[in-house]
């Protein structure tokens, strides 16, 4: 899609520190983060939020969640805080499907 930002980050048109790439998904370090390790996993495939992407593609939303596993232990986490921002109100600013990795701090519940 163009003018998304994350799709830009997908095609490699938009510079990330990327930390894990296949065909369908990338990782990469989000630009402001909240934890000493913080990720953002996202599908190649545009979708505007985890609900479209997961309703859409059931199998995709899955490998989306297997890479963030898979960075989350590349970057030596054991725990860490998964999280779909999905809806304005939601905390959600960019409308591409993105699940957050958050660790390496204990991390306190319920969040704001
Ligand atoms: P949301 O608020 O939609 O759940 O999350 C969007 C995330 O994207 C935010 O945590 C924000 O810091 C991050 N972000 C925004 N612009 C960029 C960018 O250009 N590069 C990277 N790596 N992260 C970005
Ligand atoms: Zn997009």
């Amino acid at each position: 899609m163009t003018n998304c930002l994350f799709c830009g980050v997908a095609a490699g048109t938009i510079p990330a520190d990327v930390v894990l790439r296949t065909d369908q998904v990338v990782a990469f370090r989000d630009i402001n983060p909240q934890a000493p390790v913080h990720l953002l996993v996202i599908p190649v495939a545009h979708y505007r939020d985890a609900g479209a992407l997961a309703a859409a593609d059931p199998l995709l939303a899955g490998q989306v969640i297997q890479a963030a596993q898979s960075a989350a232990e590349l970057q030596g986490l054991t725990d860490y805080r998964l999280v779909f921002n999905t809806g304005e109100h939601a905390g959600q600013s960019v409308f591409h499907a993105h699940a957050h990795v958050l660790g390496g701090r204990s991390l306190t519940w319920p969040p704001g």
